[in-house]
């Protein structure tokens, strides 16, 4: 009888063995899981980086002044950059991945998949989130198209306006040069002067990029078209009253030869 009484005691032993095993597993592969998880929002980063295509590439541009990888604006310093760029917009409720071609019904389903399907490509090493520059560059503005009409925090305004000179000192170093000391001047007027509860100011005082309006574009095409084609109508037109009346001159002629009969 202490035989199978042994027995069955070494199967649960066994058992509780193999279960802790497979917890440590899962455990580990759970951990692993979570290693890849980035502390930066897709989001707020996606604001960031476009206004800074829209508010201050152009102008940079215009200057002809290469911004330093160093200075936390260069578009290079974007975890999603690579990432953002495989997106592939087909129509409006079809996104694409251009890593594997898959399909998605809209932008949040394919950032999902980047999420958890090529969370590898992250440029996580130099470990710059653009998001984190989003107090200083207004993503609020951009993101709510309706701004809350709450009260005013002056630490916060304070803070953000901190930062916002600190990324204006970093990046255009007024000892660099002319444009530098330009492009100083012009970051603390477009993004830093409205950090202040007075009210005064709005951010992106100095405009944006240029867009050419695709309607007025079109209408002036066509416009272009149409002019010749009336010119040639109204030349037809009056090359046929002219042979009108010609031919009425010549009648007027020959009746009044005729009268003498
Ligand atoms: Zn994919």
């Amino acid at each position: 009888m202490a035989r199978p009484k042994l027995r069955s005691f070494k199967f649960i032993v066994v058992l509780i063995s193999l279960e802790s095993i497979i917890l440590v597993f899962a455990n580990s592969q759970s951990s692993e899981e979570h290693a890849h998880e980035v502390h930066c929002s897709r989001e707020r980063s996606r604001a960031a980086y476009e206004i800074i295509e829209e508010y201050l590439i152009p102008f940079v541009e215009r200057e002809n002044y290469q911004m330093s990888h160093k200075c936390k604006l260069h578009p290079g310093n974007d975890i999603f950059r690579d990432q953002e760029e495989h997106k592939i917009h087909v129509d409006v409720n079809e996104w694409r991945c251009g890593y594997c071609k898959k399909s998605f019904r809209a932008e949040k389903f394919l950032d999902q998949h980047f999420d958890n399907r090529h969370y590898n490509l992250l440029n996580i090493s130099q470990g710059n989130c653009l998001a984190e520059l989003c107090g200083a560059l207004h993503c609020d503005h951009v993101l709510n198209s309706v701004v809350p009409k709450t009260k005013c925090n002056p630490a916060a305004a304070a803070r953000n306006r901190h930062l916002c000179e600190s990324l204006a000192d970093s990046c255009f170093p007024v000892h660099q040069g002319p444009s530098a000391g330009r492009l100083h001047e012009l970051f603390l007027r477009q993004f830093c002067d409205a950090h202040s509860c007075t009210g005064k100011f709005k951010p992106f005082s100095r405009g944006g990029k240029k867009h050419t309006n695709i309607f007025y574009l079109a209408m002036s095409i066509l416009i272009l078209m149409l002019l010749p084609i009336f010119y040639l109508i109204v030349f037809l037109y009056q090359r046929e009253m002219r042979k009108g009346t010609q031919v009425l001159r010549r009648i007027s002629k020959q009746s009044l030869k005729k009268k003498p009969y």
